[in-house]
């Protein structure tokens, strides 16, 4: 819903509610939850006509939260609710309130009576076996629910100052692994990791904070400079936020935050359950919890005085949300930091040249062990029949033979990319979405990757009943079956990540287990560059690199250098000389180049030269605009008539221009290239707003974007 509507507080309400409380309320005859946005002596309507609140929940979000949906409502043609809606305690619509337990810790007396001779009579503080047995335990844990030790013994040693008791949230803890206090110190850093870090805290002291680039190839120790600044917002008694890209590939990153910090560590994402989320969304809403570390919605954390913002990998795509509000976690992160005069760092071994266009850049050119990045070899693929390259063959031979491991990326599920007819050149597409269905072996059948569509594998063909169907390019179940065909051995295994794994879970077992082989080949999507730190990789592949180029968009070079840099950085971590082989069809392509000499300052130079001349972001801005409908001219004429009414000073209005169907619906987008932002964000929401709710009638609907990626 769009606005803000009034209500009356009772009395009572209003001594409990302010800004960000989250209410039961009753709107248009049925029963939901609203956030207050403001609090007002009187209203425009009539006092007996404006309807109470029935409860005042217990989940209300900061007053800075609400700023901040309002913002993203604004900036991403969306609504405050519908930002908010992503904001509130996890299950709150469904009533589901936090749980607190008792929680017993030990106090200063508690432990000096713990280090006190233990000779009777001389010591103040007398202490039965059992009670000194009480304190010891919780020494060693931290912190403890006072059910498990004893209630009625705790509550005495609290009447004597030796423990504290008090009521918290019960963290349902989303970790295997009990994290408790925490562990891990720090290592003694490198000269670079020392001056990064040095600049990050200067940043952290002063108010407000800078926005800083953290630009380290692959394995620079970027982590570790995350850590440290945490570690001093945490002792200046701020909070902080650490984003990673995806928690179940990169188990890692969150385990190194847990074993440096311990509990104050609160983790979301969406692999937990409904109750771990909303439990941990209470630890950090208390103030229980003072890190949290997540994907993309982690930057909505409702954290108070943040002094920190951590973007980690802040290349990736899956910043981007692709529910309303479209909102980038990057931008938002921003918002906040600036709300708060919090330190913004950014890290990449790979930076948008956007981000090094805007921020202030800290380096860390070397990687932490001292080793070389591996060779980069490109192979011209354009003669080649075979999916693999001889020299890529022959290095998966020797690799074998020697025993050891290697990651091969593909970016293309499935058995092989598309089918035709030999006969007629029938193309098989999705009947939804008009795009190619792509085999996949294993179950024989073919699917579309958008919609989910699938068919069985055809015999002939239907408009012109050939038996002779041509398969076409290779995905990553056909390469996992020809290196099982032709390597795979007890000893040496090959192991395949992609989307078709139906859980994260899933995911994260097939990466353990590549992990504990002792040697043989993973091979997946792009999800096999991800931020793994196997130690024992020596070989690197990419089929197919130009794979990437080929899509009609201004990011695909960048997008490619990324993929080409990442899955290098996961090569040559142990003590084993190695290299990336690099199959592609255009081996002259600018990225590939620059990737192939490890040269990331040339490639972004290179391509802001680029986007200023053709007037892309940094130097622009994109809104996309997207309308969908049953009916293939009702999508063109919404667009159209969005597209007259977008009248804004610097900016080009491109389109409506026909998109390939998807999952059954008619699309036409209008696109806008802007000088100027503000206006012109500002300008297709009036259009949006004028042209949609007409629209709406024929089952058009509508969608914005802005930065799309
Ligand atoms: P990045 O985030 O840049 O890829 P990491 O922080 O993951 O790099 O560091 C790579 C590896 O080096 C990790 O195993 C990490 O524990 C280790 N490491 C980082 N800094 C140091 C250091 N100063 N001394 C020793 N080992 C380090
Ligand atoms: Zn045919
Ligand atoms: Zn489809």
């Amino acid at each position: 819903m769009r606005g803000t509507f009034d209500y009356l507080l009772s009395a009572q309400q209003t001594a409990s509610v302010d800004v960000g409380s989250v209410l039961r309320i009753r709107f248009g005859g049925q029963r939901t939850l609203g956030v207050v946005t403001a609090l007002a002596p009187t209203s425009d309507l009539d006092p007996a006509k404006l309807s109470q609140p029935d409860e005042v929940l217990d989940s209300a979000v900061t007053p800075e939260l609400v700023a901040l949906a309002e913002w993203m409502a604004h900036e991403y043609c969306s609504t405050t609710a519908r930002a908010l809606s992503l904001m509130i305690a996890p299950g709150a619509a469904q009533g589901a309130g936090a749980k607190r337990v008792l929680v017993a810790e030990l106090t200063g007396a508690g432990r000096a009576a713990l280090d006190a001779a233990p000779v009777g009579g001389r010591t103040a503080v007398r202490l039965t076996d059992r009670q000194r047995r009480l304190l010891q335990t919780l020494r060693q844990t931290g912190a403890a629910a006072a059910s498990e030790l004893g209630t009625d013994s705790l509550r005495r040693l609290a009447a004597r100052g030796l423990v504290t008791l008090e009521r918290r949230i019960r963290a349902r803890r989303p970790s295997a692994h009990e994290i408790g206090a925490a562990s891990a110190t720090a290592p003694p850093l490198t000269p670079a990791q020392r001056t990064a870090l040095g600049r990050v805290l200067e940043s952290v002291k002063a108010r407000p904070g800078a926005e800083l680039l953290l630009h380290g190839v692959t394995a620079s120790g970027k982590t570790e400079v995350y850590l440290g600044a945490v570690e001093a917002v945490l002792n200046a008694g701020r909070t902080a936020i650490v984003l990673v890209p995806e928690i179940a590939l990169t188990p890692q990153t969150l385990w190194r935050f847990q074993s440096r910090f311990g509990d104050v560590v609160a983790v979301l994402h969406s692999a937990l359950t409904q109750g771990q989320r909303r439990d941990e969304w209470f630890r950090l809403r208390t103030g229980e919890a003072r890190v949290c570390v997540g994907p993309r919605s982690a930057v909505l954390a409702p954290l108070t005085d943040i002094g920190l913002i951590v973007v980690d990998e802040e290349h990736e795509g899956s910043y981007k949300h692709e529910g309303d509000p479209r909102y980038d976690a990057r931008a938002v992160a921003r918002w906040r930091a600036a709300h708060h005069g919090a330190t913004l760092v950014l890290g990449s071994a790979t930076p948008r040249p956007e981000s090094v266009f805007a921020l202030t850049r800290l380096r860390l050119p070397e990687r932490v062990d001292g080793r070389p990045m591996p060779p980069v070899a490109l192979l011209d693929m354009r003669s080649s029949h075979h999916p693999l390259h001889p020299e890529t063959r022959m290095a998966l031979a020797d690799l074998r033979h020697a025993g050891g491991k290697a990651i091969m990326l593909l970016n293309r599920r499935g058995w092989s990319n598309f089918l035709t007819c030999r006969s007629c050149g029938r193309v098989w597409l999705c009947p939804n979405c008009e795009v190619a269905l792509v085999l996949h072996r294993q179950g024989a059948f073919v699917a579309c990757h958008h919609c989910g569509h699938r068919e069985r594998v055809p015999d002939r063909c239907p408009d012109c009943a050939s038996v002779s169907v041509a398969r076409h390019g290779a995905g990553t179940e056909r390469i996992e079956q020809e290196l099982r065909d032709g390597l795979g051995t007890d000893t040496f295994g090959i192991f395949r990540l992609d989307a078709d794994a139906p859980t994260l879970q899933a995911r994260a077992r097939t990466l353990q287990a590549f992990e504990a082989a002792r040697s043989g080949v993973l091979v997946g999507t792009q999800m096999v560059a991800k931020g793994h730190d196997f130690p024992d990789v020596s070989l690197g592949v990419v089929i197919d690199a130009d794979q990437t180029l080929r899509f009609p968009d201004f990011r695909a070079e960048e997008r490619t250098f990324a993929l080409v840099t990442q899955l290098a950085g996961r090569t040559g971590r142990g003590a084993v000389p190695s290299r990336v082989l690099v199959q592609t069809l255009a081996p002259e392509a600018r990225s590939l180049r620059f990737a192939a000499r490890h040269d990331a300052d040339g490639f972004v130079a290179d391509e802001l030269t680029r986007r200023r001349a053709l007037r892309y972001p940094p130097f622009s801005s994109l809104i996309r605009v997207v309308c969908s409908a049953q009916a293939e001219p009702d999508a063109g004429d919404a667009a159209a008539r969005i597209h007259e009414r977008i009248v804004a000073d610097g900016a080009t209005v491109l389109g409506p221009a026909p998109l390939f169907r998807l999952r059954g619906r008619f699309r036409s987008q209008v696109f806008v290239k802007a000088t100027d932002r503000e206006p012109a964000i500002e300008a297709v929401g009036r259009a949006v707003d004028a042209v949609a709710p007409a629209a709406a009638k024929r089952g058009v609907s509508v969608s914005v974007d802005v930065d799309p990626v």
